[in-house]
C-alpha cells in the first residue's frame, strides 16, 4: 500500500497552492492508495481533506507539521484538538477582518498575539511535541533534517533516539 504521508494544501498551509480535491486527484492518478496531509500547525483542512477523500476513493490521513525550536517536525497520531481552538480563533480573525492591513501579517504573528491575548498552544519546544505525541501512542519524523545547520543540526542528534523516522527527500 502506497502512502504518501507529507501533504499540504492551500485550505491548510500558506505555502501551498494545491486544494485538496486538486491534491487527490493527482494521487489517485500516480496510482497511490491515500495521502496524509500534515498542514503547518493546523489542522484546518480536514473538512476540504474528507470531501477530496470520498470522491476520489482514497485513504485520508491527518498528522500536522509542528514548527519546533529545532525546525518542523511531523506529528502522526496526535489530537487535533490541540490546534482547534487556535484553527477557530485564527480563523475567525481572518474571516471577520479584525486586522488592519491582513495581507501583512503572517500566521506567525498572529499566532504570538493571539498567544499574548489568550491562554492557547502556540508554540511547542522539539522536546514537548515529541513526548506528546508519544504520550498519545502517536510518531514523529524530521520533515526537513537537511535544512538544518551548525549548532541546530548537533542539537537535532540528541532527538534522533526518539523520532521513529525522517523524511530525506522533499
Ligand atoms: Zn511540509
Amino acid at each position: 500500500m502506497l502512502i504518501d504521508m507529507h501533504n499540504h494544501t492551500s485550505e491548510g498551509s500558506k505555502d501551498s497552492r494545491i486544494t485538496a480535491s486538486d491534491l487527490f486527484l493527482i494521487a489517485r492518478g500516480r496510482m497511490l492508495d491515500g495521502l496524509c496531509v500534515t498542514e503547518h500547525d493546523s489542522f484546518r483542512s480536514r473538512k476540504a481533506v474528507e470531501v477530496a477523500s470520498a470522491s476520489t476513493r482514497l485513504l485520508a490521513f491527518q498528522g500536522v507539521e509542528v514548527s519546533t525550536d529545532y525546525g518542523h517536525m511531523l506529528a502522526y497520531g496526535i489530537r487535533s484538538s490541540l490546534w482547534d481552538t487556535e484553527d477557530a480563533v485564527i480563523d475567525t480573525v481572518y474571516l471577520r477582518g479584525m486586522i488592519h492591513g491582513r495581507e501583512q501579517i503572517s500566521l506567525s504573528e498572529l499566532r504570538k498575539a493571539i498567544q499574548s491575548k489568550l491562554e492557547i498552544r502556540t508554540s511547542w519546544t522539539a522536546k514537548e511535541i515529541i513526548e506528546e505525541t508519544h504520550r498519545q501512542g502517536g510518531c514523529v519524523i524530521l520533515a526537513h533534517p537537511f535544512s538544518y545547520a551548525g549548532e541546530e543540526t548537533k542539537t537535532m542528534h540528541s532527538f534522533l533516539g526518539s523520532i521513529s523516522n525522517s523524511v530525506i527527500f522533499n
